[in-house]
C-alpha cells in the first residue's frame, strides 16, 4: 500500500532533527513529491509539475520498461560480480558499442563520484604520477578525492582551497570568459592548459590526467569554443597525461547531435565516466577506458565493488539503452531541444534580462544579466525567475559561479507542448521579474 504523505511541517521538523543540515532543499517553499511520470512530477495534492531539472530520470520518470526490468531481476537474482552472468556481460558489450574504439573496457560502479574516483586511480596508475588538471568551476563529485578536483566546491563556501596536486585551468567560457568568440578562441584558451603542463614540467613532472566535462554543467551550462577540447587533449597527451571526459551529466544522447558529449568536439578520450542517466534513477555508473590504461591498473590488486555491476543494475541499464533506442530519444533531444533553443532566443530578443542562450539538445542554459554590456550577473533575478516559473508549475534550477544561469535539462521524454508551456511561463516570469527588479539595473 502507498505511504500516506505526512504534513509538510512535520517532515521539515524531522529533517531538521534527524538529517544533516549540510543537505539543502530546493525552493522557498519546498515541494513534497509523491509520483513521477514522463517529464512530470506530482505532489501530495496531485498537482503536476513540469520537470526541467531532472537529468537523471533520463527516459522519463518511472518509465514502465525500466521499472519492470528492475522488478523482474530483483525477483530472480542479485549478487556481486564474482559469478558469471549473461546480463552484466551483455550490458558491457552494449555500452562499449556506443563508444568509439579503443574505449571498450568497462568498470561498473554506483555513482558519478565513484566513477571519477576510479578514473583518477586509473590515470595515476597508468602514468605513475599524481598531478591533475581541471577546469575552473568544475564539479566532479562528493568523495574526498573529487572535492579536491572540484573548484566548484574547494573554492566555494566551506571549501579548503586547492590541494597541491590539483591545477586549475581557465574555463573556456565564450560568454563570460576572457575571450568571447566561440568560433575562434579554442586554441587560445587551450594555451592555459599548455601553461599548466609547462609549470609541471618545470617542477620535473607531468600531468597524470586532465579532467573535463564534455560540456560544463555546474559551471553554468558552458559550451566550449570550437577546437578547445582537441587542443587541450593534444597538450595533455604530448606530456604523457590521460584525458578523462566526465559525461555524468551530458552523456546518453542528451546533447542530441551525438550520443556522447565529447563526440561534438571530435575527440576520443582515454577514460570516460558516466552516471546519472545510466540507470534512470537507479544508482549505477561506469568508467570506460582503453585496454592499455586498463592493463596498467591490473597490477595484482583486485578491484572489487560490492554493488557495482550487479545483475539488477545491469538489467536496468540495459532497459534504459533499449528505451533510448526504441523511442528514438537522442533524436528527440535534438528536435525538442532545437525548438526550445529557438524559443529561448526569441525571448532573449524581447527581454534585456537575458544575456545569453546556449546549449546543445536538451542541455541548455539561459544566463541572466542586469546589464547586457557589462554582463553584470543577475543573481537575485535568476532566483526570482526560478520561483516565478514555479508558480506556473515549472521546475528549473539555477547555477554557475554567480548562480545566474537557468539550467534546462529535462527528461528526454519532454514533449513539444511542454516546451511551449514552459516558454510562456518563462516569458511571463521574465516580464514580472524585470519589472520588480528594475531598480537593480
Ligand atoms: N560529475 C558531474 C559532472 C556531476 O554533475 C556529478 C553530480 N552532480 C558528479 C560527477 C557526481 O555524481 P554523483 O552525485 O552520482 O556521485
Amino acid at each position: 500500500s502507498a505511504r500516506v504523505a505526512r504534513p509538510r511541517a512535520e517532515l521539515l521538523r524531522r529533517r531538521g532533527s534527524n538529517l544533516s543540515r549540510a543537505l539543502s532543499l530546493a525552493y522557498d517553499e519546498p515541494l513534497q513529491l509523491v509520483h513521477g511520470k514522463g517529464a512530470h512530477l506530482y505532489d501530495q495534492h496531485g498537482r503536476a509539475w513540469l520537470d526541467l531539472v531532472n537529468n537523471v530520470c533520463h527516459v522519463g520518470h518511472c518509465h514502465p520498461r525500466v521499472v519492470a526490468a528492475g522488478q523482474r531481476q530483483m525477483a530472480q537474482l542479485n549478487t556481486n560480480t564474482r559469478y558469471l552472468h549473461d546480463t552484466v556481460v551483455d550490458y558491457a558489450l552494449r555500452l562499449a558499442a556506443t563508444l568509439p574504439d579503443p574505449l571498450r573496457v568497462l568498470f561498473f560502479v554506483n555513482s558519478g563520484s565513484e566513477a571519477n574516483d576510479l578514473a583518477l586511480r586509473l590515470a595515476q596508475a597508468h602514468t605513475g604520477r599524481r598531478d591533475v588538471l581541471v577546469l575552473d568551476h568544475a564539479y566532479h563529485g562528493h568523495l574526498g578525492s573529487q572535492i579536491a578536483l572540484s573548484p566548484y566546491k574547494f573554492d566555494g563556501r566551506g571549501g579548503e582551497g586547492r590541494a597541491p596536486h590539483t591545477h586549475v585551468c581557465e574555463l573556456p567560457d565564450p560568454y563570460r570568459g576572457r575571450l568571447r568568440d566561440k568560433a575562434a578562441t579554442g586554441a587560445a584558451y587551450a594555451r592555459d592548459v599548455e601553461a599548466r603542463v609547462a609549470e609541471l614540467a618545470a617542477a620535473g613532472t607531468g600531468p597524470a590526467a586532465f579532467f573535463a566535462e564534455s560540456l560544463q554543467s555546474c559551471g553554468g551550462q558552458i559550451v566550449y569554443p570550437d577546437g578547445y577540447l582537441r587542443a587541450a587533449f593534444d597538450a595533455v597527451r604530448a606530456a604523457g597525461g590521460v584525458c578523462v571526459a566526465d559525461e555524468v551529466q551530458v552523456g546518453f544522447g542528451r546533447v542530441g547531435r551525438t550520443f556522447w558529449g565529447f563526440e561534438l568536439h571530435g575527440v576520443v578520450p582515454d577514460v570516460v565516466t558516466m552516471g546519472k542517466p545510466m540507470g534512470n534513477g537507479h544508482p549505477i555508473a561506469a568508467v570506460a577506458t582503453t585496454p592499455e590504461v586498463a592493463a596498467s591498473f591490473a597490477n595484482g590488486m583486485e578491484y572489487f565493488n560490492t554493488y557495482g555491476g550487479n545483475p539488477v543494475s545491469a538489467e536496468i541499464g540495459l532497459a534504459v539503452l533499449d528505451v533510448l533506442r526504441d523511442e528514438r530519444l537522442q533524436a528527440r533531444a535534438g528536435d525538442v531541444g532545437g525548438r526550445l533553443l529557438s524559443g529561448l532566443r526569441e525571448l532573449a530578443a524581447r527581454h534585456p534580462l537575458v544575456g545569453d542562450v546556449r546549449g546543445e539538445g536538451l542541455f541548455l542554459g539561459v544566463e541572466l544579466v542586469a546589464d547586457r554590456d557589462a554582463r553584470t550577473p543577475a543573481t537575485a533575478q535568476a532566483r526570482a525567475v526560478k520561483e516565478a516559473v514555479k508558480a506556473h508549475g515549472v521546475l528549473l534550477s539555477t547555477d554557475g559561479p554567480d548562480d545566474n544561469v537557468l539550467k534546462i535539462k529535462p527528461p528526454l521524454a519532454i514533449g513539444h507542448d511542454d516546451c511551449d508551456f514552459f516558454l510562456e511561463a518563462l516569458d511571463a516570469a521574465l516580464a514580472v521579474v524585470a519589472a520588480t527588479h528594475w531598480s537593480d539595473r
